[in-house]
């Protein structure tokens, strides 16, 4: 499941499997489907991952 992250009043969402962060859940979802598919990471999804600061 994707997990919601709440950050300075913005929400992230998080792929649980390889632990990259979206602020697009859709990204979120698209990449957790992936790498629960193939093991391993799309780097056209983690290209739109974003860092974020704790
Ligand atoms: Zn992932």
């Amino acid at each position: 499941m994707v997990k919601e992250v709440k950050k300075e009043n913005m929400n992230f969402y998080n792929c649980e499997v390889c632990g990259f962060t979206y602020k697009d859940r859709s990204w979120a979802e698209k990449c957790e489907q992936y790498c629960t598919e193939h093991h391993a990471c799309s780097s056209e999804i983690t290209s739109h991952a974003i860092e974020i600061q704790n």
